[in-house]
C-alpha cells in the first residue's frame, strides 16, 4: 500500500498543504509537463489529471499532506536536462519482426527482453478507435502485432499511474514513455523501493506532445481527418502528416501546431530521454529505421541478443543530427520561459 511508504518530506515553499506548493509552483507557472507522477503516488488519489492541465479539485479539504507529489515531481526545483547523456553506443536498427513508427526498435527490444526473461510484462500506450491513448499491458509477444498498440500518439497517456498498479503484482517491467515519464519513473525509484521493479526503461526521442482534444479532437477534426481511417500520424521533416487506411496522405506544416504546444513541453530540453535505459528516435537513420541509443548494461545485453538471434537489421546513425536536434530542443525552449 502507498500509505506505508515512508518519504522525506520536501521544504515547502508557501505555507499552504503539499498540493497547494505543487499547484503554485508547477502547475500554474506553466512548468507542469503532465507526465502524471503526481496522479500515481497520491496516497488518496485526488490528483487527476485526464486530458486536461493536472488538477487535485479538493485539495484545500482532501490534501493528506504528505509531500509525496512534490518529491516526486521531476518539475520540482526544476533543472532541465539535456543532450545526447552518457551512452555505450549508438546504431541505427530496423526490426524483421515487427511494424511501428520507424524501425519498430522500441517493440523488439520489449519483445527481447520479454523473450529473453528480463522482464515479465512491459506498459506501452496503444490507441482506440479515435486516437485517444490506452495505456496497455504487454504479456505475450502476439500483443505486439496490434497495430494500435505500436506507432506514435501525439498526446499525453497516463501511463505512468498504470506502472503504479503494475509494480504490485509483477517483479520485473519494461516501460516506454516520453523523455518526461523516464524522468517521473527514475523519481519513483529513487523514492519507492516497489519502482525498482522496473528493470527496463525505453526513452523516445520527443519535442513536444499535445492535448489530445487540441490536436486530435479539434485541428485534425477540422481538416476534414476521420481519425477511424487513420493508420498512422507522424511529424517529419516540418510536417505533421496522417496516413489513411487507403495509403493516402493528408499534411501540413507543424507552424500550425504552435498555438497548442503545452505550457510544460515549452521548456522541456530534454530531447532524447537523458536517463532512460535506451534511447530510441527517429532522427539520426533513414526512413523505417530506428536511432538506438544505448545506455545502460541491461539495454546492452538486449541489443546484443537482438543482433545474435538476427531479429534486426543494423546501420550507422547519424550521431551529429540527433546532436542537432538536442541542441534544437535547448534553442527553441528556453528556461527560464523569455
Ligand atoms: C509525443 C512524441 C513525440 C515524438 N517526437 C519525436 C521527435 O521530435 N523526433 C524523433 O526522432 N522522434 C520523436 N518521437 C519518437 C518517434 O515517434 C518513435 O516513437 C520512435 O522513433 C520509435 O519508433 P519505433 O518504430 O521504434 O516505435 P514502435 O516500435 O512503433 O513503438 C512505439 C512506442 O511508442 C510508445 N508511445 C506511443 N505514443 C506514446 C505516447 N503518447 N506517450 C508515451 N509513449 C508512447 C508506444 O507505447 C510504443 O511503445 C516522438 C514520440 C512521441 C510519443
Amino acid at each position: 500500500m502507498i500509505t506505508e511508504w515512508k518519504i522525506q518530506v520536501p521544504e515547502k515553499r508557501i505555507k499552504k498543504k503539499f498540493f497547494g506548493n505543487l499547484k503554485a509552483e508547477v502547475i500554474d507557472k506553466g512548468l507542469c509537463s503532465h507526465c502524471c507522477t503526481c496522479v500515481a503516488i497520491c496516497p488518496v488519489g485526488g490528483i487527476v489529471a485526464g486530458d486536461k492541465p493536472i488538477d487535485f479539485p479538493t485539495w484545500v479539504k482532501d490534501c493528506v499532506d504528505c509531500g509525496a507529489c512534490v518529491r516526486v515531481c521531476p518539475r520540482w526545483d526544476y533543472k532541465p536536462l539535456s543532450g545526447l547523456g552518457d551512452y555505450i553506443e549508438i546504431f541505427a536498427a530496423k526490426s524483421k519482426r515487427f511494424v511501428g513508427q520507424d524501425g519498430a526498435m522500441v517493440t523488439e527490444i520489449t519483445a527481447s527482453a520479454l523473450e529473453m526473461g528480463l522482464i515479465d510484462v512491459a506498459l506501452f500506450v496503444g490507441r482506440d478507435e479515435s486516437w485517444r491513448t490506452q495505456v496497455v499491458m504487454i504479456r505475450s509477444i502476439e500483443q505486439l502485432y496490434d497495430r494500435k498498440i505500436t506507432g506514435t500518439k501525439y498526446s499525453y497517456a497516463e501511463l505512468i499511474p498504470a506502472l503504479k498498479d503494475t509494480v504490485m503484482r509483477y517483479d520485473a517491467i519494461g516501460v516506454v514513455g516520453t523523455p518526461c515519464m523516464v524522468s517521473g519513473i527514475r523519481r519513483l525509484q529513487e523514492n519507492f523501493k516497489k519502482f525498482k521493479r522496473v528493470k527496463l526503461v525505453i526513452g523516445l526521442f520527443c519535442t513536444e506532445n499535445f492535448y489530445y482534444h487540441q490536436l486530435y479532437d479539434f485541428l485534425l477534426k477540422k481538416k476534414g481527418i476521420d481519425l477511424r481511417n487513420a493508420v498512422k500520424t507522424d511529424i517529419k521533416k516540418g510536417e505533421f502528416i496522417v496516413t489513411l487506411k487507403d495509403g493516402n496522405e493528408i499534411s501540413f506544416s507543424v507552424k500550425e501546431l504552435d498555438e497548442i504546444i503545452p505550457s510544460g513541453c515549452r521548456v522541456c530540453q530534454d530531447f532524447s530521454s537523458v536517463e532512460s535505459d535506451v534511447s530510441i528516435g527517429s532522427v539520426g537513420s533513414k526512413a523505417g529505421f530506428s536511432t538506438v541509443i544505448v545506455r545502460t548494461d541491461i539495454a546492452k545485453q538486449v541489443t546484443d541478443y537482438i543482433r545474435e538471434k538476427g531479429y534486426a537489421e543494423f546501420d550507422e546513425a547519424n550521431v551529429e543530427a540527433v546532436k542537432k536536434l538536442c541542441d534544437f530542443k535547448v534553442k527553441i525552449h528556453p528556461y527560464p520561459p523569455t
